[in-house]
């Protein structure tokens, strides 16, 4: 059970399995983990068992909250880690669906001013829709206008800010391209 690991360049971090979406191409459904780490937690960690488990490792640089779930269920564990990450100098970057202010029922992204470097929040599709056949969000057609709201107002908080989708049937790439550009947030292909 890992909670944080290596991978490529950066460490990530494994906080919640918990999600609100469940996406077609999940790369939970049927695997226990990435590169040989096995990415269900038996339990959830505390921040500081977090920030231990960083402290033992040798890599330091970017950390990516990511993992096997939505690392934004668990905010204020998030934004003390990051608030340990960025008193040692790390780069923070967070990977969410995008459903925070969903979750939580109030607009999260002032919280991340000053903790967070770069934020990649998964568009996944090019309309709502789309988006709930691919996603199957618990919220519904509520999810796709939150997430791309949420996107929205994060500019204003986190320096970086990245679209993303996968390269899967259904997505149209170009017109996600589109939503970025015209966002003014980058976009990535994954
Ligand atoms: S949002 Fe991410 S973790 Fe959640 S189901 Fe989709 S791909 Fe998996």
């Amino acid at each position: 059970m890992a909670i944080v690991y290596p991978y490529g360049e950066n460490i990530y971090i494994n906080q919640t399995n918990v999600c609100t979406n469940a996406c077609v191409f999940c790369i939970r459904r049927g695997n226990s983990g990435l590169d040989g780490y096995n990415l269900w937690l038996a339990e959830e960690p505390s921040a500081e068992d977090i920030l231990q488990a960083l402290r033992k490792n040798e890599i330091q640089g970017e950390a990516v909250f990511c993992g096997f779930g939505e690392p934004m269920v668990r905010l204020d564990r998030l934004l003390t880690v990051a608030r340990g990450l960025k008193e040692r100098g790390w780069w923070v970057r967070i990977n969410t669906n995008g459903h925070a202010d969903l979750i939580h029922g109030y607009e999260t992204v002032p919280r991340l001013e000053g903790l967070v470097d770069a934020i990649n929040v998964s568009l996944n599709a090019q309309d709502g829709k789309t988006y709930q056949r691919l996603c199957n969000p618990l919220f519904a057609d509520r999810a796709y206008p939150v997430l791309l709201d949420f996107a929205r107002k994060v500019r204003e908080y986190v320096p970086e800010v990245i679209l993303s989708v996968v390269n899967y049937p259904g997505v149209d790439v170009q017109a996600c391209r589109e939503i970025a550009d015209k966002m003014g947030t980058e976009f990535r292909l994954r």
